[in-house]
């Protein structure tokens, strides 16, 4: 039996939703290395949120993250 992939969202804890190892929802999903300038130098932070998390986070920003237009789908 082949084992599945689970994709939980960092925030909430929810399982995000996947069909063979494809997500089939909107997720924000990132790995950041940490600089040389920073105290993580060196360190891969990584998290992944659901759409509805990523939603609440950036509507606490002071400055909104921008939004621009996508040259190529994905
Ligand atoms: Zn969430």
């Amino acid at each position: 039996m082949k084992k599945e992939k689970k994709m939980y969202c960092n925030c909430c804890g929810r399982e995000i939703l996947m069909e063979n190892e494809i997500v089939k929802e909107g997720i924000f999903s990132v790995e950041y290395q940490f600089g040389y300038f920073s105290e993580k130098d060196g360190q891969v932070h990584g998290f992944d949120l659901c759409e509805e998390c990523y939603d609440k986070m950036t509507a606490g920003f002071k400055i909104p993250c921008t939004v621009s237009e996508a040259r190529e789908y994905l």
